[in-house]
């Protein structure tokens, strides 16, 4: 967040005051959805503020959520979140991009660029982008990075998944979408407080716990090498407990 209005900041001193319609291709029109990662913890949580939940997946072409992944997301949100209004996933494809590379600021300037869904009244918009590459550095399936805002590497996923000896595909997407969606949700640390320690400091804001949906190898290439084809890792006791404890079911 801290870095966005930092660029900004540069942007206005490159461009003077000839450029007063200048706008930092990275922020949001939303102020809401514009907050740093782990902000909306409670109110994804909980049903206080914010009653409905509703989850805008854009993806380019070719690289479309698998419905095992969609309702595999819906079944952990709705075991998760408390919001009786109800929790709706759409997903919709908008331009490729030519299967580059993508930064963490690239992926936040193409959300600008595409994201119409914005948290108001009592409803909350997450936003899941699937791009067609990988990320810069080819060593994560995805991250989170705003309060309400997820990548998905498309093609690192589909690379890495449906072949011979390899995890499904749904299976893959499926536990780096939760994994990421367990950022938001403010975990390890990040957001909702731990009521045990137990982040892995050496990973981040990850769980000590190899077997936990919060592992920090879920999102990386460690992923399709330590879990069965068969298995989506779920959250253990401990995250589950910090999530409880900041409003979840
Ligand atoms: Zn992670
Ligand atoms: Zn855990």
């Amino acid at each position: 967040m801290n870095k966005y209005i930092t660029l900004l900041f540069c942007l206005l001193l490159a461009f003077g005051s000839c450029r007063k319609t200048a706008t930092n291709p990275e922020v949001l029109p939303n102020t809401y959805s514009d907050q740093a990662l782990g902000k909306s913890a409670n109110d994804l949580l909980s049903g206080s503020k914010y009653t409905s939940l509703n989850v805008q997946v854009q993806y380019m072409p070719g690289y479309s959520l698998d419905t095992g992944t969609i309702s595999a997301l819906s079944a952990y949100l709705n075991m998760l979140c408390n919001k009786p209004g109800g929790i709706s996933i759409t997903q919709a494809q908008i331009a490729g991009n030519g299967g580059d590379s993508l930064t963490v600021d690239q992926v936040a300037v193409l959300e600008v660029k595409n994201r119409t869904a914005y948290t108001s009244g009592t409803t909350l918009d997450v936003y899941i982008l699937v791009t067609d590459g990988y990320d810069t550095a080819g060593t994560v399936l995805g991250f989170a990075y705003r309060n309400t805002s997820i990548a998905l590497m498309g093609k690192a996923i589909f690379d890495h998944s449906g072949g011979f000896g390899e995890i499904g595909r749904a299976a893959l997407e499926s536990s780096v979408l939760e994994h990421e969606f367990g950022h938001l949700l403010g975990l390890v640390n990040l957001g909702t407080p731990m009521q045990v320690f137990h982040q892995d400091t050496a990973h981040g804001n990850h769980c000590n716990n190899a077997n936990c949906l919060m592992h920090y190898s879920i999102e990386t290439n460690g992923a399709f090498n330590i879990f069965h084809p068969a298995t989506i890792p779920v959250l253990d006791s401990n995250c589950r407990n910090d999530l409880h404890a900041n409003g979840g079911k």
